[in-house]
């Protein structure tokens, strides 16, 4: 079981959260809980850091924000103690879980699960702050922001749990976000790859790093809410979204509701588009423009190539010239713009326009590998509704879609009803 920061937001809720875990061990499973820190305390400790030193030691950065989880996994221990569930933290040091030295985003190498072992059979809950480890050397590593998830995947992995349970704001994952469509359904299932499609374009449930794990690992991971009263159903009924390997996944012969081809759409406002207008169509102009960006760490995204018809504007008048449009991380366009520009006399473009004004609209569907029409459906769908499409990219199982920004929500709803997502009308 894993509770996110806002469940482990003061003593009330740290003691519902102990309730819940009560209930689940009585029920005869054995239990390990993942915590975070308390909503916004690992801001706080940042803040400290950087208050302290701008260029704080990441070493010691990571023993100051490690101390949040410290704190909930003592608070939770207590509170099951105090309802007779024998109970014990164990910190990353002392399982231990033992990570590289990249600090502040350490990787977990292994989870020693001896004292976890010994803790389920003396009939105990082990507690554990996520988030944390230990480095060769002794030293306190993190994991990265939003790392207990990470830590919860891994633990579950390292004891080859039937599941591992994160119970978080939300009840599970939709097909799109509920809040553009009130129709949204709430998905049974989703395959690790779609739930990895999801994540990393917007629909920010799960540290990304910990679904990648989860499906290295074969870990049952399941999203389900932790705001429910005392007869909430049980965990094991599996009332939230299950994340699970493609077999499992798959529709039923009878009886179950069949597995629709589109999982669900997700949509990213992060995302800024740059031009660069005639840049000479000859060999290696297209590399000269991504290696200075790759050499400062920038991810492009989507890339297109227009043929244009005027001629470049270097060299000779008679070289063919083409636009380059692609999309970078917006909180990356600043860099990037300054990185294509020293480099402007190698590439030899002409003018580099932007514009963060664009949203990138993606549907998401392990189906669509053995469907053809997917994408057409798509095109068709927005072209109705007068939505231009600025720029396309695809993976076996994902289409998206560069828009206006102000066309996103109507355009989630379009392709939703689209792909026959919407619920029924209650
Ligand atoms: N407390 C850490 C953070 O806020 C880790 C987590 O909650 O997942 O990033
Ligand atoms: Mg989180």
């Amino acid at each position: 079981m894993k509770f996110g920061g806002t469940s482990m937001a003061g003593i009330e809720r740290i003691r519902s959260v102990a309730a819940r875990v009560k209930r689940e061990a009585a029920a005869g499973n054995q239990v390990a809980v993942v915590v975070s820190a308390m909503a916004g305390e690992t801001d706080r400790l940042v803040g400290f850091c950087r208050e302290a030193s701008p260029l704080y030691d990441p070493r010691e950065y990571d023993v100051v924000v490690s101390a949040g989880e410290q704190i909930t996994s003592g608070l939770l221990a207590i509170a099951l103690q105090a309802i007779d569930v024998p109970a014990r933290s164990l910190l990353g040091w002392q399982l231990p879980i033992r990570t590289d030295t990249a600090f502040a985003k350490a990787r977990i190498d292994t989870i020693d699960t001896d004292a976890l072992e010994e803790s389920f059979a003396a009939g105990a809950v082990a507690v554990i702050p996520g988030f944390q480890g230990v480095a060769p050397g002794q030293r306190i590593t993190t994991l990265g922001r939003g790392g207990s998830d990470t830590s919860a995947v891994a633990v579950a992995a390292a004891i080859r749990a039937d599941r591992c349970d994160i119970y978080t704001d939300v009840d599970g994952v939709y097909t799109t976000d509920p809040r553009i469509v009130p129709r949204a359904r709430k998905l049974a299932k989703v395959t690790y790859e779609e739930m990895l499609e999801l994540a990393s374009v917007g629909a920010k449930v799960l540290q990304t790093r910990s679904v990648g794990l989860a499906m290295k690992e074969k870990v049952r991971v399941q999203v389900l809410s932790s705001f429910t009263d005392a007869d909430a159903p049980m965990a094991d009924t599996l009332p939230g979204t299950m994340i699970v390997g493609e077999e499992e996944a798959a529709f039923k012969e009878n009886g179950d509701v069949e597995r629709q081809l589109i999982t669900g759409i997700a949509h990213d406002k992060n995302e800024a588009k740059i031009t660069l207008t005639r840049v000479p169509d000859q060999p290696g102009t297209v590399a000269s423009i991504f290696e200075p960006l790759a050499a400062a760490n920038i991810n492009v995204d989507m890339i297109i190539q227009n043929i244009a018809h005027q001629s470049a504007s270097n060299g000779a008048s008679s070289t063919s010239a083409t636009d380059v449009t692609f999309t970078v991380p917006a909180a990356d366009l600043a860099r990037s713009i300054e990185a294509l520009n020293q480099s402007r006399e190698a590439i030899g473009f002409g003018e580099l326009i932007h514009d963060t004004r664009v949203a990138k609209i993606s549907v998401v569907g392990v189906g669509m590998r053995s469907h053809a029409g997917v994408a057409s459906t798509m095109f068709t769908t927005l072209g109705a509704r007068g939505i231009n499409i600025q720029a396309i990219s695809t993976s076996e199982i994902k289409v998206s879609v560069l828009i206006h920004e102000d066309e996103t929500e109507l355009a989630v709803r379009v392709l939703h009803t689209a792909y026959g997502l919407d619920a029924e009308a209650a």
